[in-house]
């Protein structure tokens, strides 16, 4: 063994990025052990099952699943032998308070169709606009997602010159609804590009239009589920990481980054000392500051930082199957605008809230008993400030089951058989993330991706950061890139 191939390494965090950057330094010689204050690796990616229902009680939608399979191929392995997923023909079915629906197909001129039909916007115009979120992608992906930003030998590249070139053109200076107004001039179709400020917690009337990125995802690259629900992502990972001689913690709660002449030394946990050369932070990075750097202040730039949302999530097993719903269902609130305000006012939920359910038995029977389904039922929220949470809930159940009778034409409740709650404190106590917000910082100023914290510390020599609260944000594909990066600033030892 070479000498620096004792060069240790230590994760705090098992969430999808913690895991990611263990499996990418193991590959590379490091000895990696990862802390981790859950009984198991996944942080928001977990799983409920409770009366014959299974439910993925974090994220449910799954793109740029190359990222996943990249892992393994980098520990010399198939992925096909260990994870598998199918590409959905559908991203999402779109209801409207008029009882009108629009299928968000994935292929690209199917779903023009689609829309076109339902609204009389024509398909070139659809087109259009998808080819500008394809622009959008192209030209900034390189820098936003595959780089630190905060390296100039990141800036030093032909790829990254013709993205700055290009940032006029790309929406950085309008915001997503007044630039989707302009490009489909339809209400329906408006509000359903709009809603793709919520992928990453941030509101589409304040968020630049450089977020049209996002739907490009889905309508060219696909939107994906894994076979066995997304919960497996975590569980697959976890196993990889395992089977390359990364060692993991559970119960194992970090209460102090230990620093010796600015440089880290040693973690604290448990009151025992672990020695170690390089860290990395895969918690949010607020709680790092706030918690394990002893004698450091909060950086203002993160204390201010404006949160995304969170979510507050009814998982239901219903009596009953629903023909006309699929994995994944958005019921449009009547008042969009005035839903996003109330959501930035951060005291209540807006009265008919946009409401999300996704359905993992339509892919996977086994999810739910014999005519019967899991429902995921899902509306954004403030992040935590202390709200009446209680009473919140209590309203939100009314307004949500008011709304799916109308919309169904059934009556919920009596269908309910089993129910579990999920609210921005728990998010917050589960997941260790701040004000229980969902990805990190929200996106709805202008420069955002370059206020995010960078991958690495400025000030304290061999400290790291990745996942959703750092560069490039926050949701599973970016959480992974960050550990991509963080790899990218790593020798092989
Ligand atoms: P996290 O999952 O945040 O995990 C951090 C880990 O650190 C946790 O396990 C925590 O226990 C641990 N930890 C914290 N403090 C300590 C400490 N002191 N010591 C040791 N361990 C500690 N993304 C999508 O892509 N698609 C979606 O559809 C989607 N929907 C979502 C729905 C919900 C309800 C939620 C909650 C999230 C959703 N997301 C979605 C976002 C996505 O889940 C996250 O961006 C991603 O999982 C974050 O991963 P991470 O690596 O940053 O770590």
């Amino acid at each position: 063994m070479s000498v620096s191939a004792s060069k240790k390494v230590s994760i705090i965090g098992a969430g999808v990025a913690g895991i990611a950057t263990s499996i990418r330094l193991a590959a590379k010689g490091y000895q990696v052990s990862v802390f981790e204050s859950n009984a198991q690796a996944g942080g928001k990616l977990s799983e409920l099952e409770t009366q014959g229902f299974r439910f993925d009680m974090g994220p449910s939608l799954f793109t740029v699943p190359e990222l996943v399979d990249e892992l393994f191929k980098l520990s010399q392995k198939n992925p096909r032998d260990y994870f598998n997923y199918q590409k959905l023909e559908e991203s999402c079915r779109y209801f409207y308070p008029d009882g009108s629906c629009i299928i968000g197909y994935t292929d690209r001129e199917r779903f023009a169709k689609e829309a076109s039909e339902k609204t009389n916007v024509s398909p070139n115009k659809v087109i259009r606009f998808l080819k500008k979120s394809q622009f959008i992608y192209q030209s900034t992906a390189y820098l936003f997602l595959e780089k630190s930003l905060h390296r100039l030998s990141s800036y030093l590249s032909f790829n990254v010159l013709m993205s700055f070139f290009k940032l006029p053109f790309l929406g950085l200076f309008t915001t997503m609804h007044k630039a989707n107004k302009r490009a489909l001039n339809h209400p329906k179709l408006v509000q359903l590009f709009d809603r793709y400020a919520t992928y990453n917690g941030s509101n589409p009337y304040l968020a630049p239009a450089i977020l049209n990125i996002i739907p490009h995802l889905e309508f060219h690259k696909g939107a994906y589920f894994p076979n066995k629900g997304m919960f497996s992502i975590a569980s697959c990972l976890y196993q990889l990481a395992k089977s390359q001689g990364v060692t993991f913690h559970f119960h194992s709660k970090v209460d102090e980054i230990v620093i010796e002449n600015n440089k880290v030394s040693a973690l604290k946990v448990n009151r025992h000392r672990i020695d170690c050369d390089y860290i990395i932070c895969n918690l949010d990075v607020y709680f790092v500051y706030k918690h394990l750097l002893k004698g450091y202040s909060i950086p203002e730039k993160i204390k201010h930082e404006e949160r995304s949302t969170s979510a507050l999530i009814f998982y239901w097993g219903i009596n009953a199957t629903f023909p006309q719903l699929d994995l994944h269902n958005i019921f449009f609130s009547n008042d969009y605008e005035t839903e996003f305000k109330t959501l930035s006012d951060g005291q209540k939920l807006y009265e008919d809230p946009t409401v999300y359910i996704n359905i993992t038995s339509k892919k996977n029977p086994s999810d739910a008993p014999e005519d019967c389904e899991n429902w995921f039922v899902m509306v954004n929220t403030p992040a935590n400030d202390g709200q009446d949470w209680d009473s919140i809930i209590q309203n939100a159940k009314q307004s949500i089951i008011a709304k799916l009778n109308k919309q169904l034409n059934t009556d919920i409740e009596p269908l309910i058989r089993s129910e579990h709650i999920l609210d921005p404190r728990a998010i917050e106590s589960k997941t260790g993330s701040f004000k229980g917000s969902l990805y990190g910082a929200a996106s709805n100023q202008r420069m955002a991706a370059f206020f995010r914290h960078p991958n690495f510390s400025n000030t304290i020599k061999g400290l790291y950061f990745c996942g959703g609260s750092v560069h490039p944000g926050g949701g599973i594909p970016l959480a992974l890139s960050s550990a991509k990066i963080v790899d990218g600033l790593f020798k092989p030892v």
